[in-house]
């Protein structure tokens, strides 16, 4: 068995779609699962309902249609003959987020998030495997939410995975091509949609790979593979061929983009293959990830994340910061839900650069200002670069405005200010 997962840019319009198709006729399209995310923006997309939802302006009502008629153009181009039913379909589910919409009574942000922004993979899904179907590649549509089950921490939930994996073998056919969505998932008591998290579809083809016990799972990608920077913001990137699982999640959990963080482990467990491909250029070999040297070629690797929060905290009476403040501080940022980038402490001060992805950095810094002597600075930069060379890291930060920097045996991080 082998799991191909195809992300948001794969499939952001109908020539995408197309190319997928080819894809699996370069590789074969039997004893297969198949997990796709999103068509291109459409999770941002998504995600704008819900602000204006929320904001109760009547806004909504636009940002669904703005994401409708982009699929009904997909559509219109992959499925010319207007009476063909898929259209009708994908209507049918604008139609029933609207009426979720309608009939919601929650006010739990996290809770009507995932009930709408997971249409964006129920409908992507729908189209590719309705295509496939008339062009050569019968395939069952697998609706994943009845196989991933989660506890209720709507966004960030925890995969319930005996369960998971139970239900998984239970509802693939080994033997043929099975589609199914990136990302989502449900809640064991009720069964309401849970999204694993922003990019998390390749953890989804991790969950089937490891659930499966496939012999390798691929990622396509409109790149040719895990390069030693991210090409947005470098100009000079290498390739990398192979990586090993530790070294790919420690590049992973500092935020190289291009692998979820969560992919690796289930799949280091069972030592199963992780290959990153480009569905461009669908003959190349892309980068291996498994067991073995570090990297190959051993270069420097770069990762840079923007927008990050630096808190500087020191206590109001002048005493050290000792283990019960530093307890108080990271239960606050748990609360907070803040993703802990870099942490340094020195005997008065302590600081940490955090990630402020779900917007709740008002409410931390008041708590934190009841306690502490805060100073923050937000909108600044954190590079990572593994197995750095001083020289590249004095050339990255020329003329730039450094706030911290820390230095381990293989890891410099550096966090540079607003210019
Ligand atoms: P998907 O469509 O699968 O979600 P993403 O857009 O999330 O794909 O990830 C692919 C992008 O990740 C690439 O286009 C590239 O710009 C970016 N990226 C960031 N870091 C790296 C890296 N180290 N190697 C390759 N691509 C990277
Ligand atoms: N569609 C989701 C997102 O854009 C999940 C994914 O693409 O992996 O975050
Ligand atoms: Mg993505």
């Amino acid at each position: 068995m082998r799991i191909f997962k195809f992300g948001g840019a794969s499939v952001k319009d109908a020539t995408g779609v197309r190319n997928l198709k080819r894809v699996l006729e370069n590789t074969g399209s039997s004893e297969l699962v198949v997990v796709v995310s999103a068509m291109g923006k459409t999770t941002n997309a998504l995600e704008a309902v819900v602000s204006a939802y929320f904001k109760k302006d009547d806004s909504v009502k636009a940002a669904i249609e703005f994401s409708k008629q982009y699929h009904l153009e997909i559509l219109k181009e992959l499925f010319p003959n207007k009476s063909h039913g898929i259209h009708q379909t994908i209507k049918d589910f604008f139609g029933a987020l609207e009426d979720f919409l309608t009939h919601n009574r929650s006010e739990t942000h996290a809770f009507v998030y995932d009930q709408v922004v997971s249409f964006g993979e129920l409908i992507s899904t729908t189209i590719v495997s309705t295509f496939l179907n008339e062009n050569g590649h019968k395939n069952t549509w697998l609706d994943v939410r009845s196989c991933i089950k989660t506890d209720s921490n709507y966004r960030d939930p925890r995969v319930d995975w005996q369960l998971t994996q139970e239900l998984i073998k239970k509802s693939v056919d080994r033997k043929g091509l099975t589609i199914t969505q990136g990302f989502l998932g449900s809640e064991v008591n009720n069964n309401f949609t849970t999204t694993l998290g922003r990019e998390g579809s390749d953890y989804t083809a991790a969950i089937f790979g490891y659930c499966l016990d496939a012999e390798s799972v691929t990622i396509w990608k409109d790149v040719p593979g895990v390069l030693n920077a991210d090409p947005r913001h470098f100009s000079k990137t290498q390739l990398l061929n192979h990586i090993s699982y530790r070294e790919a999640i420690e590049l992973a959990f500092y935020g190289a983009s291009v692998i979820h963080p969560k992919t690796l482990q289930p799949l280091q467990r069972k030592e199963i293959p992780l290959i990153v491909r480009s569905f461009i250029k669908p003959e190349d070999p892309g980068t291996c990830v498994t067991k073995g040297k570090a990297l190959d070629p051993m270069v420097s690797c770069f990762i840079l994340k923007k927008d990050q929060v630096l808190i500087s905290l020191s206590s109001l009476d002048f005493s050290f910061m000792m283990e019960d403040h530093i307890g108080e501080v990271f239960k606050l940022l748990h609360q907070y839900k803040m993703k802990v980038e870099l942490i340094q402490n020195s005997a008065i001060s302590f600081s940490v650069v955090v990630d402020n992805k779900f917007k709740r950095l008002p409410e931390l810094l008041t708590q934190l200002k009841q306690q502490f002597s805060v100073t923050h600075y937000e909108g600044v930069t954190l590079y990572t670069v593994r197995h750095a060379k001083p020289e590249e890291i004095k050339a990255l930060v020329k003329g730039q405005q450094v706030l911290l920097k820390q230095e381990a045996q293989e890891t410099v991080q550096v966090v540079i200010g607003q210019s």
